[in-house]
């Protein structure tokens, strides 16, 4: 199918006011993002068909507007067949799939590395620090609308009921602005009111998301984890009246410091390596396999998709890269680049091939401390790395190696590659 210059190439998924596909720009060849005004049968009924296409182009123009790394691109915005739509940066992953957070918000996530959560708030708040500059409030943050590009860049999407300072602008009656548990308590009692300190509560429920799995309910939970600077951080972070909260992004930004200079002082305690003794579970599957959209693929994962056990990891240095005493393995370098998976199948040579699953699987350490884990083998906290697996035809499974989990993207997609051979 084809919409202008684009040739649809699958769905992305589906917001209210419109569907998102993956397209190809025909002439130059680029995977894209578009963004397609078919609005949510209700949000037509509440708001009338002419304000949710006024909305779509305002959200295009507010976007294109922006010039900021932490705000996905905008590049272009046309019509077919009378229906609206823009096109984006494409970006494969957002935040809440890389915890797993589903359709029902209240299940337990994947939680990330302290400092990975950190670096991934701070990024929010800089690029909501722009938006509130420009006068803009987002009223729409959470994990789902933090795009990531492949570096770990936060860009934040999502600007269809944002609220410009100056507009007139009356709420339809019955219209929800925002998510649950992530909208702040005056947003949800009038999304008229609420002003940017709205955005920085929802920045604080995304980063207590991301360091403990669960929402916080009436506060933040009560988990031992949290040193004092955590908790004077959430405490002020969710207050339910905005005047105690964090006033704006960039002293909310200053007290993230304090909370990760605590953190970085214990963290030489974290990555503390049991002595190696060499326990391989079993002998490692080294043959590529499909394993199809079903549900648990691989029974050495959790439901969420992290390893249930860890192997033992014992790296020499060898001519040609790593040799893990424990799997047999020779390991190759990084890719310094991340590449589609077809990119990384095809720069395979010799004895060299892409690792499966298991393989790649094999370097993860358990977490210690806040859910901090040890990726020494890898030694880089964004690190996503291809494996040779397939899910279906057009996704292939990757590990995300600071989260210490398994999951399954586009084959489009940029991630690290890390070849693997057998001794
Ligand atoms: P939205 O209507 O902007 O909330 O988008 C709905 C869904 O489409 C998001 O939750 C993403 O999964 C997906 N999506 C939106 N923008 C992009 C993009 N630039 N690249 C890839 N997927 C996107």
């Amino acid at each position: 199918m084809k919409i202008g210059r684009y040739d649809i190439l699958g769905p992305l998924g589906r917001g209210g006011m419109g569907g998102v596909y993956k397209v190809g720009h025909r002439a130059l060849g680029r995977v894209m993002a578009l963004k397609l005004l078919e609005p949510h049968e209700l949000l037509s009924e509440l708001m009338g068909e002419d304000k949710v296409r006024e909305a779509f182009l305002r959200e295009a123009r507010l976007m294109a507007a922006c010039d900021h790394r932490n705000i996905a691109a905008v590049w272009d915005l046309d019509e077919d067949q009378g229906r609206p739509f823009m096109v984006l940066e494409y970006l494969c992953m957002n935040v809440g799939t890389l915890v797993g957070e589903g359709r029902v918000v209240e299940n337990a996530t994947r939680v990330v590395p302290p400092l990975t959560a950190l670096d991934f708030v701070r990024q929010t708040l800089d690029g909501l620090e722009y938006l509130h500059g420009r006068g803009i409030v987002h009223l729409d943050v959470k994990p789902g609308n933090l795009m990531l590009g492949s570096d770990g860049t936060i860009k934040l999407i999502d600007l269809g009921l944002s609220r410009l300072s100056g507009e007139a602008w009356v709420k339809p009656r019955g219209l929800k602005i925002g998510s649950p548990y992530y909208a702040s308590p005056e947003q949800e009692a009038n999304p008229e009111k609420a002003d940017e300190r709205a955005d920085l509560y929802a920045a604080g429920v995304v980063l207590h998301r991301l360091v403990t799995g669960l929402l916080p309910v009436e506060g933040m939970v009560d988990s031992p984890l949290f040193s004092t600077a955590w908790r004077i951080f959430f405490w002020r972070a969710l207050a339910v009246d905005p005047a105690a909260r964090y006033q704006n992004a960039g002293s909310m930004r200053d007290a993230l410091e304090e909370v990760e200079a605590e953190l970085r002082q214990g963290a030489s305690n974290d990555c503390v390596l049991v002595e190696p003794e060499c326990a391989v579970m079993g002998a490692l599957r080294s043959t590529p396999v499909r394993t199809g959209v079903k549900p648990r693929p691989f029974d050495f994962l959790d439901e969420l998709y992290r390893p249930l056990k860890f192997h033992e990891t014992e790296l020499e240095e060898v001519a040609d890269g790593w040799l893990d005493r424990c799997s047999g393995l020779v390991w190759g370098p990084v890719s310094p680049w991340p590449m589609t998976w077809d990119e990384g199948m095809a720069s395979v040579v010799d004895d060299w091939r892409m690792p499966t699953v298991e393989e790649v699987v094999s370097l993860l350490r358990p977490g210690q401390g806040l859910g901090e884990f040890c990726h020494e083998p890898f030694g880089d906290r964004y690190l996503w790395v291809w494996t040779g697996d397939r899910r279906s035809y057009t996704s292939a499974w990757f590990v995300d190696v600071g989260g210490g989990a398994v999951l399954a993207q586009d084959r489009s997609c940029r991630f690290h590659v890390r070849l693997v051979r057998s001794a």
